[in-house]
């Protein structure tokens, strides 16, 4: 399912192609992603992603296709556009020599209008670490001042490329929540990822690619039909209640787990659950582990990519 941006493109791409000699990286793909957009991109190792982006940075020229990024094409934009993007490489930035001030006033230094140094450090969180080297910064604290580094500027369109890989789960929240105040700025963030958890939280939009195309595109709630697929109602049933004591109506679809568990798919849940838990009061009989789930990104996304990731 193909979705447009809410507000006007910050990104616009068309027919996008990269070829590095004989090998098609990326093959043919559109993408739009409106002002202040959170625009997830989702695909397997190799699929396109690095030099989607640096096609988007002006780092390398396309091969085919229109690319406009803040109204230019970034291969030839000058310096003032590019001083408009912010940029967080998966390899830091930080200079090891100075403070975390330090470095950030550094590179507040190579901007026109950057923004407050302190301000910045709190956006990120690293209000308290000022003063510390920023070689003696925990690795989740170091990803915090290149996210600094790359919001001195105070750039319109910022690159997130993996952002929490390698953080523990208390780091990725803390990561997601500067990720929020940079949404509550206004910035319009192109993030690639490869947790759906990240994208799920983060994103307005995500778009996913595998082998150089573009296979899905939508919200995190719509991508690949994610919202039409069935739910699933799963539960145990006590040893002493017989299959041929089930409703009918259910029996015909329920499938039986290895886990012990019985599992309907439900395209009516709400009516389903009723049944079922109608039936289970009237013969007293505890619905163990009762669960209804739907199917998480994840599972869209691995249909998607039929990716053995
Ligand atoms: P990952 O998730 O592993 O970062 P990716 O989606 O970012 O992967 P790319 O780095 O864009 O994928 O690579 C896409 C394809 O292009 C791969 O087959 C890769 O081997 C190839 N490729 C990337 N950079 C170059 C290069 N400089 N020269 C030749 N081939 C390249």
């Amino acid at each position: 399912m193909s979705t447009s941006p809410a507000s006007e493109p910050v990104i616009r791409v068309r027919g996008l192609v990269k070829r590095y000699a004989e090998h098609e990286a990326v093959r043919g793909i559109d993408l739009e992603v409106g002002r202040g957009e959170i625009f997830a991109f989702l695909g397997p190792n190799g699929a396109g992603k690095t030099t989607t982006v640096e096609v988007l940075e002006g780092f390398r020229q396309a091969s085919g296709g229109t690319v406009e990024v803040l109204g230019r094409d970034p291969w030839q934009a000058p310096g003032v556009w590019r001083a408009r993007l912010g940029i967080v490489l998966q390899e830091s930035g930080a200079e090891p020599g100075l403070t975390t001030r330090e470095c950030v006033a550094l590179y507040a230094g190579y901007y026109p209008a950057p923004r407050n140094i302190d301000e910045t450090l709190a956006l990120v969180g690293l209000s308290a670490q000022a003063g510390e080297r920023a070689s003696g910064l925990s690795g989740g604290q170091r990803r915090r001042l290149d996210v600094a580094l790359a919001l001195i500027g105070d750039p319109e369109l910022i690159f997130l490329d993996e952002p929490t890989t390698g953080f523990d789960p208390a780091a990725r929240r803390a990561a997601w929540e500067v990720v929020d105040g940079l949404r509550a700025l206004g910035k319009t963030i192109f993030l690639t990822t490869h947790y759906m958890e990240e994208a799920e939280r983060l994103a307005d939009r995500i778009a996913v690619i595998a082998a150089g195309r573009i296979v899905a595109e939508g919200t995190p709630q719509t991508l690949g039909g994610r919202q039409l697929e069935a739910s699933q109602i799963a539960f145990r049933l006590p040893g002493a209640v017989a299959l041929d004591q089930f409703p009918e109506r259910l029996r015909e679809r329920l499938q039986h787990g290895e886990d012990g568990l019985l599992r309907l798919p439900s395209a009516t849940v709400t009516a389903d659950l009723h049944e079922l838990s109608g039936w289970a009061l009237a013969l007293a009989v505890e619905l163990e582990a009762l669960e209804v789930s739907r199917p998480t990104l994840e599972d869209v996304y691995l249909q998607l990519t039929g990716s053995e990731e």
